[in-house]
């Protein structure tokens, strides 16, 4: 009897925690929807206050042509705030979805990148450097979309660093893959970071973060049948690396 009894137990046991986790997961379903709502309202808020408050500048009759070009400026700068974040936005829910990969050579491929990149930083006092030959090397790459993850690491070690700032590129071959490593000289990743990197949402030290660069990047790169990671360098920093299979 008491054995039966217990059987009884463990049983219903078992049912409520089936039923309690399918309603665990819903809810955790729900919470990670409300997130993401929140921080669109949140990102959008702020850049569409500016375009409304320098709009009603522009439009007053008073209203010299001088501020109406620095009106015009404004507002088109916070346009394309919000068109980043859409970007980022449709690039979260779409990566995985269609991932067009043909042979590309990866030197050519960033040197093109490098080039795009160079003044860009530059003009953010970031000076970028190659420590060394980019491999001649085909891989099976969409292109497009292995960008973002350069331009999405680049723009994190530009923030990271505030003053002469550094990004190296650095590059290992190995028997089947390919590594690529873009270290900055920044203060390297919080501790409150930790095992959350790669997370949507994970955010630490900005005033207007999304948390879904990195995660991101790891879609793309895993897309790619890569693997990303990331640590703080010797000197202080943060290097991320990411691995990409050889073709063939
Ligand atoms: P976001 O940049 O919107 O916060 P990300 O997913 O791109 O989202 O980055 C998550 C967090 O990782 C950042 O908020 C930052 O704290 C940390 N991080 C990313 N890149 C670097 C870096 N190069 N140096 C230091 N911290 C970094």
């Amino acid at each position: 009897l008491a054995m039966s009894f217990m059987r009884i137990v463990s049983q219903r046991l078992r049912d409520f925690n089936q039923h309690h986790l399918r309603e665990v997961v819903q809810a955790e379903r729900l919470a990670v929807v409300g997130q993401f709502a929140r921080s669109i309202v949140h990102d959008l808020k702020n850049p569409l206050n500016i375009i409304s408050l320098t709009a009603d500048m522009y439009a007053r009759p008073e209203a010299t042509p001088s501020v109406r070009a620095s009106a015009q400026g404004r507002i088109q700068k916070q346009v394309e705030r919000i068109n980043d974040l859409v970007a980022d936005l449709l690039q979260f829910t779409q990566a995985g979805q269609r991932c067009v990969r043909l042979p590309v050579n990866y030197a050519a491929f960033v040197e093109q990148l490098e080039a795009e990149l160079r003044p860009e930083l530059e003009f953010k006092s970031v000076l970028l450097q190659l420590a060394g030959p980019v491999p001649v090397v085909t891989m099976d790459l969409d292109a497009k979309r292995l960008r973002r993850v350069f331009l999405n690491l680049a723009a994190n070690a530009t923030e990271a660093m505030h003053s002469d700032g550094v990004l190296t590129l650095r590059f290992h071959q190995e028997e089947h893959e390919l590594i690529t490593e873009i270290a900055d000289n920044g203060p390297g990743i919080a501790p409150e970071m930790a095992g959350k990197l790669f997370q949507p949402f994970a955010t630490h030290g900005k005033a207007h973060g999304t948390g879904l660069g990195l995660s991101i990047c790891k879609k793309i790169i895993e897309d790619h049948g890569g693997r990303i990671w990331a640590a703080n360098g010797p000197q202080g920093g943060a290097v991320f690396s990411f691995a990409l299979p050889l073709a063939g």
